[in-house]
């Protein structure tokens, strides 16, 4: 059973530049019933390599704090609030979004650009959340063997090889490659309607409009028409019915009426994509255009500012902040704009107190944690960096980019042993486990430690080979 998917895999796998990624490794899974357990392993395999490898993830933790809050708050609510989800965001204008076993979920940045209300944007993430909660892509594979999973992630790693390539020859032979085993991983038409209807179901619980999820999905079904054949692979095999969007608006109108008002960070998420979006001269434009279509917005006012800023123009991007912060409730979007723009006008302490009382005002804001370490490390307070990063290490151990700031901040204090030390915990948590070492060795060599120092140094190093030697024996066993 396992021979022929392998050879298929294989020859799936060479099609592709694929040097950037691994094939997700599944250890001993074959013998193994595919459990949650499974298919969330399965999953970090394919995030990791993700994020830290596709040049199309979008490395924006404010962003991507903000999906995960409305994440979040949908599953909280869903069939089965007890499952662990994680959302992320991909540089992508096509309006989709997708879900990877185990609960991990992308979105395009054309979909939150395109959903005019937060509850359409919602929607499509309750429809994905269902996906997972009801287990679908267990039950396509499961009847099938664990083979039919190991084709399933390599599968996904191969379409997000080719797309990252952004070379269109070699997607047209993934995609033509992948249309071999289409049919067993596409969605059927009732796993679609179960999720359009979990979904409905969630995005009522959450307190969203659910008139968002018909209504979006019809203009969804419009652009896909755009791609026709051209379609991603994930469009063809979520299709959009005419069936499925009566069935939507049915079971919506059957739903209590809700005026539901749009989060301020909806407004804030958009504005900064679109600001940061192709050449600063032309994001300066569209967002003075956004100005002129709606004066009194927020949004578009700090969307302005924000690419005023990339284009240079720091005066004028202070002065227009200013003018929003002063008819604005006070927002994390707002500070970590204003201290970007006094970073760049070499105002690091103004910067650094500015992100200070901004931590203390807004405490369980994660991203403003990274500013402010950032700022730190650029304002010339390394020491107070590490100092804070360390801190907030203590509860969140598993944050890469903690790590990768303890890094920065022991680099600019010039603590060669501790800077190593910090890397390879990076390395180590983006996947990358022989880099880890490396930097440990490197750590072991730089010469400024101190006794102690040098003999953690040593144990996570004894630590981290007997964890690849293991691992290795697993993939000849
Ligand atoms: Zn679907």
């Amino acid at each position: 059973m396992m021979r022929r998917p392998l050879a298929l895999l294989l020859s799936l796998t060479l099609a592709f530049p694929v040097n950037a990624y691994d094939l997700p490794d599944l250890g001993d899974v074959a013998a193994s019933e595919l459990s949650p357990a499974t298919e969330r392993r399965i999953g970090e395999q394919i995030i990791s390599q993700i994020r830290w490898r596709d040049a199309a993830y979008l490395d924006d933790p404010e962003i991507e704090d903000y999906i995960n809050r409305i994440g979040h708050k949908l599953a909280a609510v869903s069939s089965n609030p007890g499952l662990d989800f994680d959302f992320f965001v991909v540089n992508d204008p096509t309006l989709n979004a997708f879900a990877l076993p185990g609960g991990f979920i992308g979105v395009h940045t054309g979909l939150l650009l395109a959903a005019q209300t937060e509850s359409e944007f919602a929607s499509v993430l309750g429809h994905e959340i269902a996906h997972v909660t009801q287990r679908h892509i267990a039950q396509i594979v499961g009847k099938q063997s664990q083979s039919a999973m190991l084709m399933l992630a390599s599968l996904l790693v191969a379409v997000l090889a080719a797309r990252s390539n952004s070379d269109v020859s070699q997607a047209a032979i993934a995609a033509g490659q992948a249309g071999a085993i289409q049919s067993q991983l596409g969605y059927t038409r009732a796993f679609e309607r179960e999720a359009d209807r979990a979904g409905l179901e969630t995005l009522e619980n959450a307190g969203f409009d659910v008139r968002g999820m018909p209504g979006f999905f019809e203009r969804l079904q419009r652009a896909t028409r755009m791609y026709e054949n051209n379609a991603p692979a994930y469009l063809r095999t979520h299709p959009l019915t005419t069936e499925r969007i009566a069935d939507m608006e049915n079971r919506a109108a059957s739903m209590r009426y809700r005026q539901v008002v749009d989060s301020p960070d909806f407004g804030y998420a958009r504005a900064k994509l679109r600001a940061n979006a192709g050449q600063p001269a032309d994001a300066v434009k569209d967002m003075e255009n956004q100005v002129a279509q709606a004066p009194g917005d927020a949004a578009a006012g700090y969307g302005l500012a924000r690419a005023l800023s990339r284009a240079g123009r720091l005066d004028e991007a202070a002065k227009r902040l200013d003018a929003v912060r002063a008819k604005t409730p006070p927002s994390p979007w707002l500070v970590t704009l204003e201290a970007e723009i006094r970073l760049a006008r070499k105002d690091g302490a103004g910067a650094i107190r500015t992100l200070e009382g901004a931590v203390r005002d807004f405490p369980s804001n994660r991203s403003l944690v990274y500013s402010l370490a950032d700022a730190r490390i650029l304002g010339g307070q390394p020491g107070a960096a590490v100092e804070g990063v360390r801190r907030t290490l203590d509860n969140r151990q598993g944050d890469s980019r903690l790590w990768a700031l303890l890094s920065r901040g022991y680099a600019a204090l010039g603590k060669r042993t501790a800077q190593h030390r910090a890397q390879a915990e990076v390395y180590l948590l983006r996947g990358s486990l022989p880099a880890a070492i490396e930097q440990l060795e490197i750590a072991r060599k730089a010469g400024d430690g101190d006794f102690y120092e040098l003999s953690a140094v040593d144990a996570r190093l004894r630590e981290l080979k007997q964890r690849l030697l293991e691992e290795r024996k697993d993939r000849e066993g």
